[in-house]
């Protein structure tokens, strides 16, 4: 590892020893860029590894709302406003029970170089509560949103930070926070996105990270030579990103025969159809129903209570499409028993650093979520732009740009990986690549 690298690493360690999560993700990223390091020493004389580590800003609020029974509850809110180099902090709100700021930190730093990969202005950030919408009623989520948002408007405006979805924020969470941020502000502005249509959004914003994520992975086939068609997948989850995976999985000829949750998995070797996947749709997104629920509905499907999918069957290809640290060493290992040739993450940081180097030792093709998963944002980005135009584009209009836009990030992965003396490895490129387009703008801007 490069001494410089080293001596971050060190010195974030002994900080903040307890937030698990980030110094993986930053450990990742800095062993990927001694190349780059080595190259260059103005990125070592201008500190651009110390300052990348620090979010610019933490905003760490208090939410207390009312729930069914009359009776107040409080959560913890939060935003990291992580670097802003090349455009307004840009990146989603989790609403889970196991957000803290370690967590959060982790996606925030993720989301810089993600968003830096997507050729768009948007820098980066991440916020989120602990709180749990799962169980909850529409009035309980909506009293929460309101409140989470009398604190969150100050800090946000469309040049200034603009946050979007992720896990437990979709669709009924954005159009709580938007309502709530504009009776506050008395603006219409182009503050949040995955916005529904009739106010705002963006045709293709639902589906860009799923399908985003199929377009990255059948890029890395044609590398090799293969198409798409045919392939059978491992889909973990079965919340958006998980959805739209399976959505293009199918609309491209390949079969996806797993979908998950929290509780388990499902296993149908004949693959989740269309037909199917809408009703997976209703059972998550309107019923907010449990998986376990499928082996009812298709009998010939099976069900693994506390199961994850990858050692359920063998496949050619796995997209993690769940949450962090998904796919540890075990799983790792399975992937390769079960004859796994490509992971192309849909979650962020699915896999461990053990599972990434099972991946590389067998000479699996790996694209890491920064790069795989960079059409959500992404179309974020073209929802902003949509938004400052006032003018909306149809479908295909989106569809098209969002797959230029992952046909982009595939070829600047490969090439700077190439570049820098590793071919083939995404993870190098991605990181790199990014980090030259926020470092080099840093160094510009001074300090
Ligand atoms: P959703 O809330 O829509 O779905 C999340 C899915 O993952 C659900 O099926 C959920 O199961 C499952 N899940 C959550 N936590 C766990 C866990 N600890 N163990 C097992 N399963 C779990 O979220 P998204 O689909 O939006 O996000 C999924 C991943 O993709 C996350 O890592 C997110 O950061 C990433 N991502 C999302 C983007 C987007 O545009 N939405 C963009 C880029 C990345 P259950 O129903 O039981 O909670």
């Amino acid at each position: 590892m490069n001494k410089y690298v080293a001596r971050v690493m060190e010195d974030l360690k002994a900080k903040q020893p307890w937030e698990k999560e980030f110094l993986q993700a930053a450990e990742e990223v800095l062993s990927s860029l001694s190349a780059v390091l080595d190259r260059d020493s103005k990125y070592e004389k201008n500190k651009i590894l110390e300052r990348m580590v620090v979010p610019e800003r933490i905003i760490m609020f208090q939410v207390p709302w009312v729930d069914d029974k009359g009776q107040i509850q409080v959560n913890q809110g939060y935003r990291v406003q992580f670097n802003s180099a090349i455009g307004p902090y840009k990146g989603g709100l989790r609403f889970h029970p196991s957000v803290n700021l370690g967590i959060l930190k982790f996606l925030g730093f993720e989301q810089v170089f993600k968003n830096a990969l997507t050729t768009l202005p948007m820098g980066g950030g991440k916020g989120g509560s602990n709180f749990d919408p799962k169980g909850k009623s529409d009035n309980e989520v909506r009293s929460f949103c309101n409140a989470f948002m009398r604190e969150l408007y100050r800090h946000i405006g469309p040049s200034t930070d603009v946050p979007a979805g992720d896990i437990g924020v979709g669709g009924r969470e954005i159009g709580y926070l938007f309502g709530q941020y504009k009776r506050i502000v008395n603006s219409y502005d182009s503050v949040l996105t995955g916005k529904a249509l009739n106010w705002g959004g963006s045709l293709i914003r639902p589906e860009a990270t799923g399908y985003g994520n199929v377009y990255f992975a059948q890029e890395m086939l044609a590398v090799k030579g293969e198409s798409i068609e045919g392939k059978t997948a491992l889909v973990s989850g079965s919340g958006n990103v998980a959805q739209y995976t399976v959505e293009k999985l199918n609309q491209l000829g390949a079969k996806a025969i797993t979908m998950s949750d929290s509780n388990g998995t499902v296993l149908d070797m004949d693959g989740i159809t269309p037909e199917k996947l809408e009703w997976v749709k209703n059972l998550k997104n309107v019923k907010r129903g449990r998986m376990a629920e499928y082996v009812k509905k298709f009998k010939k499907a099976k069900y693994f209570e506390g199961a994850r999918p990858w050692a359920l069957a063998k496949a050619d290809m796995a997209l993690p499409s769940a949450t962090q640290n998904e796919i540890e060493l075990k799983d790792a290992k399975a992937l390769v028993k079960g004859g796994i040739k490509l992971v192309s993450e849909g979650a962020n940081m699915p896999s461990t650093p053990e599972a990434i180097e099972v991946y590389f030792a067998n000479n699996i093709t790996y694209a890491p979520g920064k790069a795989s998963n960079a059409g959500g944002v992404a179309t974020s980005g073209l929802e902003m732009s949509q938004n400052a135009m006032r003018l909306s584009w149809t479908s295909e209009e989106v569809d098209e740009k969002l797959h230029g836009i992952m046909k982009s990030i595939h070829k600047t992965a490969y090439e700077t990986a190439a570049e820098y003396g590793t071919p083939g490895n995404y993870m190098n490129g991605a990181n790199i690549a990014g980090f030259k387009k926020v470092a080099d703008s840093m160094i510009d801007q001074g300090f």
